[in-house]
């Protein structure tokens, strides 16, 4: 299957989706990947009705929508404005608030940005449904609350546990996910597993007790006993380890003062991001709901095209 290269710049951006013409073109490239084809009597040609998305049929006036089933379905926004967003949504990094979004595309109302991040935005709360699969680094850490300002501060009121998983690829990170817990007990820490790691996978984790069960739970649970000294943990399970080092960052570096009550939201941000990070225009496509007009996006569609690099 052809995905399309990612615009490596926003010079490139650009120049792809100029204007409505081209994004329309684009819509009817994810929709018919292998060209036109009347969905009524297999037809290979078309008229384009270009003011309402639609293409008809020469043969049997059948009419399709290059729109339907995507964010863009009768979005009032010009089409170009849309794909922008989504652009930015992608490729910055740190996320992007809608006010951030309405300055940088000269939108005039602050409500139809937010309205608009909000559509996008609705593609990256749905979960990714695959579970991790092979071998998977399990840990948890103490994240958010309030910013104490100087290191060694005692910043552990308000904080919040969440447990990650990262698969390992060799020396690399594959897929990640991220949950808040209400605590590090067995059952948050096991039901995490069990909702995102297959079974019979290896799962490697340091030494808790609340990791223990994983291996009357069909896991092949490799714990690390070297004790819960963080910077030894860094060493035992340096990806899950790396992963939450970056989304310190990103949460303090972007959402200051993330209130804990939207803290998942965010993890579900940073999840989609780290998964897509090598297929920008798979999430690109996720985003504005293209993706799902060939199918989603597959774990092996993902996977493919991290070893093709
Ligand atoms: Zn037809």
């Amino acid at each position: 299957m052809g995905r399309p290269d990612f615009p490596r710049s926003l010079k490139e951006f650009q120049a792809r989706f100029r204007d409505e013409a081209a994004c329309r073109a684009y819509l009817a490239a994810c929709r018919w990947p292998e060209g036109y084809r009347c969905g009524r009597c297999g037809h290979t040609q078309a008229f384009e009705l270009a003011r309402r998305a639609l293409w008809q049929c020469k043969s049997c006036g059948y009419q399709t929508s290059v729109t339907a089933g995507t964010v863009l379905h009768r979005a009032r926004m010009p089409l170009t404005l849309w794909f922008w967003a989504a652009y930015l949504v992608t490729t910055h990094t740190p996320g992007l608030s809608a006010l951030q979004l309405q300055r940088q595309l000269g939108i005039d109302s602050y409500e139809t940005a937010w309205a608009m991040l909000h559509k996008l935005r609705r593609a990256i709360v749905r979960p990714d449904r695959e579970v991790l699969k092979e071998k998977v680094e399990v840990d948890e850490a103490y994240i958010g609350g309030p910013e104490a300002g100087l290191k060694g501060g005692r910043q552990l009121v308000d904080k919040v546990v969440v447990v990650g998983a990262v698969e390992v690829r060799g020396k690399a990170s594959g897929r990640v996910r991220l949950r808040v817990v209400p605590d590090a007990s067995a059952p948050s820490l096991t039901s995490f597993v069990v909702d995102n790691i297959a079974p019979g996978a290896v799962v490697l984790t340091d030494g808790w007790r609340g990791y223990a069960p994983l291996r009357s739970m069909g896991y092949r649970h490799r714990p690390k006993t070297q004790g819960r000294d963080p910077t030894r943990a860094g060493k035992i399970l340096p990806r899950v380890h790396r992963v939450f080092g970056n989304l310190q960052t990103w949460l303090r570096g972007t959402h200051h003062g993330v209130g804990n009550q939207h803290l998942q939201v965010y993890l579900d941000e940073f999840t989609f991001r780290f998964n897509r990070r090598r297929t920008p225009m798979a999430a690109f496509q996720t985003l504005l709901g293209l993706a799902t007009l060939h199918g989603p996006t597959t774990y092996d569609m993902l996977y493919r095209s991290e070893l093709t690099r």
